[in-house]
């Protein structure tokens, strides 16, 4: 006993939005891929780094894969919830999964704060953070502090102040 608790981060999106590019690049480098393998529906990608548990889900999957994911809400601390912030199309649908998760009953009214990542901030006509919180509706939360971050998971950039931003939160 004695030691701090470790921390559950949750990192959540839609496939193709990088959630698998930012979690290489939130590892420790002795853990660091030299290909990445895109996030799969069923699979979960996870990896400890300074007692915090990230762990990566695909939202986008088959619904009978839902469960997988949302069972690991109550034990999470925090969400990260990544956008692809040029794919302006499915951001009404990333908006859907985003309600979905907040919804749900181990989620809804929780202090866990929310951390979303409008990713891909290097691409041609990506949206402006404030843009992705307006697309996806994020001045409706009320529950919980939610904080929007743009982030390029291919370069790095924006990754250490949203990661900051959280571990504010938690502290
Ligand atoms: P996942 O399905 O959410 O795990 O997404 P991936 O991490 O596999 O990324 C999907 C695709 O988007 C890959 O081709 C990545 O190289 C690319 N990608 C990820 N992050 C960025 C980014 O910040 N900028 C750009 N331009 N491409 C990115």
């Amino acid at each position: 006993g004695g030691g701090r608790a470790e921390l559950t981060v949750l990192v959540l999106g839609l496939d193709n939005s990088g959630k698998s590019t930012m979690l290489n690049a939130l590892r420790p480098p002795e853990l660091r891929a030299q290909h990445v393998m895109p996030t799969v529906s069923h699979q979960q990608d996870r990896f400890q780094s300074g007692g915090v548990s990230f762990s990566a889900w695909d939202v986008s999957g088959a619904p009978r894969h839902r469960a997988l994911w949302e069972r690991h809400y109550r034990a999470a601390h925090a969400v990260i919830f990544v956008v692809d912030a040029a794919d302006h199309l499915r951001l009404v649908v990333a908006r859907e999964e985003l309600e979905l998760m907040l919804a749900h009953p181990d989620m809804f009214g929780r202090r866990a704060p929310l951390l979303v990542f409008a990713n891909k901030s290097d691409a041609p006509h990506a949206l402006a953070p404030m843009l992705v919180a307006a697309a996806l509706g994020l001045e409706k939360i009320s529950d919980r502090p939610w904080h929007v971050c743009a982030s390029s998971a291919l370069s790095g950039a924006g990754l250490a102040d949203g990661v900051a931003w959280l571990a504010a939160q938690l502290r």
